[in-house]
């Protein structure tokens, strides 16, 4: 975990700037990613921020809830839209570890929210300008700010780690089965 301002309350401390705002969220985020990771799910977490307050927080659920859609960022989603009881959530900030895929950089369109800050790229499937650019496009009447690379470092060596572990394990488990220890 890296050093933390984290989790006073669920708002910001006053006073500090705005890169520090989105590091004391990314941070929140990321914790939420360790839940994530906890629950055997790929470590990606997001919160949803308005003047200041956390609105909604989300992780990765897609094994747990059988559900294709259950990424974080659209989990933080629907839970703001409940809590303001608005699916639009102008002049909100969506914080999320990773780089938002397809799906989820659609719905923040779709929300409206204002700014994209994110911390890792993700260079197989990132809308966010990596593989494509679905949230500052042209050809659309809504464009998110986006701020890339705050807590990369700690966000990607995350992700990296849980890749490597769950590889392990598959080889493992295929060696158990090949040598008979266990039954297939
Ligand atoms: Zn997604």
């Amino acid at each position: 975990m890296p050093e933390a301002i984290l989790k006073t309350d669920q708002a910001c401390p006053k006073d500090l700037s705005q890169e520090e705002q989105d590091l004391f969220w990314m941070q929140y985020a990321y914790s939420l990613a360790e839940k994530a990771e906890s629950q055997g799910e790929v470590p990606v977490g997001a919160v949803l921020v308005l003047a200041g307050k956390l609105i909604a927080e989300g992780w990765n659920r897609s094994i747990q809830s059988h559900d294709a859609t259950g990424h974080a960022e659209m989990m933080a989603l629907k839970n703001a839209g409940q809590a303001v009881e608005n699916y639009r959530l102008i002049d909100s900030t969506l914080y999320v570890t990773l780089e938002p895929c397809p799906m989820c950089a659609s719905a923040m369109v779709h929300a409206r929210v204002a700014r994209l800050v994110y911390a890792a790229p993700d260079l197989k499937t990132g809308a966010a300008g990596s593989v494509f650019n679905l949230v500052a496009n042209e050809n659309l009447n809504h464009k998110l700010e986006i701020v890339s690379g705050v807590l990369q470092a700690e966000c990607s060596a995350q992700l990296s780690h849980f890749f490597k572990s769950r590889r392990a394990h598959h080889k493992e488990i295929k060696r158990q089965l090949k040598s008979g220890l266990i039954d297939s």
